[in-house]
């Protein structure tokens, strides 16, 4: 007996941010829709920088529908029965249990496209999105151009009021005034309000 025939599986498109992740969703996702597959395109509520909520846009100004979720349940209640392409935009935002949800949808046969950057603004892995790396069937890392020197970045640069922001910080600043920047690995730089703290102490003790 022939086993029934199902063609679901896991894409995940990451990297630091301005790295084309968007861009690269958008991509497939209409490329989805000339092979006249019905698509549905999620995005983190939390990510309404460019385009506001209710759309996925890219830096260069292309744009989608998108519907707002704020939790891998809202994805999981929202998938329509005769949807064959399930993308989600801003997968770092979500919880844990997303990586279920996607993978139950792939077992029903579908394409799940996931977009998100894989590291915070430290340098360490960012929510869901490394363990998402780990059930994908197909990965890519794409990178940006550091905005100081001009080599691949790799990492997310917080920026407050123009200086970079310490480690202390929340990894998710929601509302926050922050920005950010893409940066390779030396350019990229997250000083610790400890280390500044002792360097203080160390400097009033020190012997005049
Ligand atoms: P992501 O979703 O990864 O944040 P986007 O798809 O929204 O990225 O935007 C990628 C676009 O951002 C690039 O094609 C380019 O036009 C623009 N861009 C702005 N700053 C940079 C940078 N430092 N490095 C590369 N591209 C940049
Ligand atoms: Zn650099």
């Amino acid at each position: 007996m022939i086993k029934e025939h199902r063609d679901g599986w896991i894409e995940v498109v990451t990297g630091v941010m301005f790295s084309g992740k968007s861009e690269e969703l958008l991509r497939r996702v209409r490329r989805a829709m000339i092979a006249r597959k019905s698509v549905q395109v999620f995005k983190s509520h939390l990510d309404d920088r460019y385009g506001g909520i209710g759309h996925i846009s890219s830096h260069d100004g292309q744009e989608i529908p998108a519907l707002p979720v704020s939790s891998s349940r809202d994805v999981a209640e929202q998938v329509e029965r005769g949807t064959q392409v399930v993308a989600v935009d801003e997968a770092q935002f979500l919880d844990g249990g997303v990586i279920a949800v996607v993978n139950a949808l792939a077992d029903e046969g579908r394409r799940v496209i996931i977009a998100g950057t894989d590291m915070d603004f430290r340098g360490e892995p960012f929510g869901p999105v490394p363990a998402l790396l780990a059930v994908a069937e197909r990965i890519d890392k794409l990178h940006a151009i550091c905005v100081v020197c001009g080599e691949l970045a790799t990492r997310n640069q917080r920026l407050i009021d123009g200086r970079p922001a310490p480690a202390e910080g929340p990894t998710i600043q929601v509302g926050g005034l922050e920005s950010y920047e893409a940066r390779c690995r030396r350019c990229h730089d997250v000083p610790s309000a400890a280390d500044d703290q002792m360097q203080l102490i160390s400097q009033i003790r020190r012997p005049v």
